[in-house]
């Protein structure tokens, strides 16, 4: 049976020393249907689609049954939540293995929503039906609008109820990961490991995600520089899309530099720095505009706990790290308005540049406009009838755009097309994965295919796809995300 699904597991992780995971017992669920299933991702693992809607191949996903060479583990973390310190781990999440795929790659195959682990703490260890689409529906958006993600292989439906607000209807997600290690889990390793703990973990990490850094110099300053640049870069194109994660935690924040942990992510829509969908985040702490600097706040926490291996001189060690942090913020700033000189079609630089871009945003969050939107607009030269379009300073502002462009040594064809690969016409709007939802947890899965199928081509700007592009109309009451459910 495994021969032919094409399973090919290794667990390189349990060859970390006992402490950073537990083995676990399975949590079998009564009655599993597998209802998503991602073909592209199952191809490129080197699994074979034909099979695995097979009954054998569900009991798989729904963790009844371990494929051959898996294992069952639950890894252990730490993580500062909110700000605050805490002992964490997977506490409804089940390492199934590392799936080596046909071209050599090595990929983590978690079932999140597997039952209870020595690290659930009060929780069920269970997951929701919604928010497991929820996560599968966003991750595929993310990874079709070229953003670093962990993604979804299979959804499957428990036959069981979990206890929420109301009854809910259980379900499991088999999720993808280039690994899950995580800030937290070096936080872990900090707290309560030993140093050479907190180094064979620094080791493995640098293994599995940074090969290319030389052994001979300090690599462990590398791994620290490695993990800015990729945060840097990722924390970039969230803002380039405006994608507001929600819950950056250090335990959600990964040193491979993929987005994980689709809790209680959204979309911006009108351009506001001060926008939360997060009903937990009372205080704005991980507001869109906030991200970047929460995100250099969670690289600090990583750095500390890498200080006795930069230097034994802790002031020496302090000096390196602290020296390396600084350049995040510079690192993120030169993503961003690389991406936003090609969000406005600009090939080259110009010294103006910053405040062109800074005028613009800041015309759109006066004249409260779509950030998505905005830039289709300018991009398919659409004149738009908004309170934007219409105010005399957005006028003066595209005269001084179109001028600027002008003055590039490019055609309008290759402006034009520069833009239409930096713009995405669509976006997973709040409104439109809330009926993919709602239809699902009637049965009809059909709403999620096909706006799960759309979300695939964000840079199409196909016409057939006008109507995922439209606003939601007017609503009472803000939008809100729910994580832990
Ligand atoms: P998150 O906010 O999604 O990153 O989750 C924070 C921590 O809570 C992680 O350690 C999760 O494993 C744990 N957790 C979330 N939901 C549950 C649940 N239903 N049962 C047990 N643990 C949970
Ligand atoms: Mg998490
Ligand atoms: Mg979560």
């Amino acid at each position: 049976m495994t021969k032919e699904i094409g399973w090919n597991l290794e667990n390189s992780y349990i060859q970390l020393p006992d402490k950073f995971f537990s083995i676990i017992d399975q949590n079998p669920v009564d009655s599993p249907k597998l209802v998503v299933l991602n073909e592209s991702v199952a191809t490129s693992l080197g699994l074979n689609v034909d099979f695995l809607r097979n009954e054998d191949a569900v009991k798989v996903f729904a963790g009844n049954e371990l494929p051959e060479g898996g294992s069952s583990l639950a890894q252990a973390y730490a993580g500062h939540q909110f700000g605050y310190f805490n002992m964490l781990g997977d506490g409804r999440a089940l390492m199934v293995g590392e799936q080596i795929t046909p071209d050599g790659k090595r990929y983590d195959i978690q079932l999140k929503g597997s039952g209870r682990t020595p690290y659930s703490r009060g929780g069920d260890g269970r997951a929701a039906l919604g928010p497991m689409l929820r996560e599968y529906i966003m991750s595929e958006a993310m990874h079709a609008l070229g953003i670093p993600t962990t993604r979804s292989l299979a959804v499957v439906t428990t036959g069981e109820s979990i206890m929420r607000e109301t009854a809910l209807p259980g379900a499991i997600m088999t999720r993808v990961a280039s690994s899950h290690l995580r800030v937290g889990t070096f936080e872990f390793a900090s707290k309560w490991g030993t140093l050479d703990e907190l180094k064979e973990l620094a080791n493995y990490s640098l293994n599995r995600h940074y090969p290319e850094v030389e052994s001979d110099g300090n690599q462990y300053l590398s791994l620290l520089k490695k993990v800015i640049e990729q945060q840097a870069y990722l924390i970039s194109k969230w803002q380039l899309v405006g994608f507001i994660h929600g819950v950056m935690n250090t335990d959600n924040m990964t040193i491979s530099g993929e987005t994980i942990d689709y809790g209680p992510c959204a979309f911006m829509d009108k351009y506001d720095p001060l926008t939360v969908f997060s009903s937990i985040d009372r205080e704005g702490r991980y507001a869109y505009g906030n991200q970047p600097r929460i995100a250099g706040w969670n690289l600090a926490r990583f750095a500390e706990t890498l200080l006795p291996l930069l230097h034994d001189e802790q002031e020496k060690a302090v000096e390196l790290a602290q020296e390396v942090l600084y350049g995040f913020s510079d690192l993120y700033h030169a993503n961003y308005f690389r991406g936003m000189r090609s969000k406005l079609g600009l090939y080259n630089e110009e010294k103006e540049d910053q405040s062109l871009i800074e005028e613009l945003l800041s015309l759109m969050a006066t004249y409260k406009a779509d950030y998505t939107n905005t830039f289709r607009s300018l991009t398919l030269g659409k004149k738009e009838c908004s309170d934007l379009y219409e105010a005399e300073k957005f006028k003066t502002w595209h005269n001084k755009w179109e001028e600027r462009k002008a003055r590039q040594p490019k055609s309008q064809e290759d402006t034009l097309q520069l833009m239409r690969n930096s713009n995405p016409g669509v976006i997973p709007r709040n409104h439109r994965v809330e009926e993919a939802l709602q239809a699902a947890e009637n049965g009809d899965y059909s709403v999620m295919e096909r706006l799960v199928q759309v979300l695939s081509s964000p840079y199409s700007h196909s016409p057939e796809h006008e109507e995922y592009t439209q606003l939601p109309p007017e609503t009472e009451g803000p939008y809100r995300t729910f994580c832990g459910t």
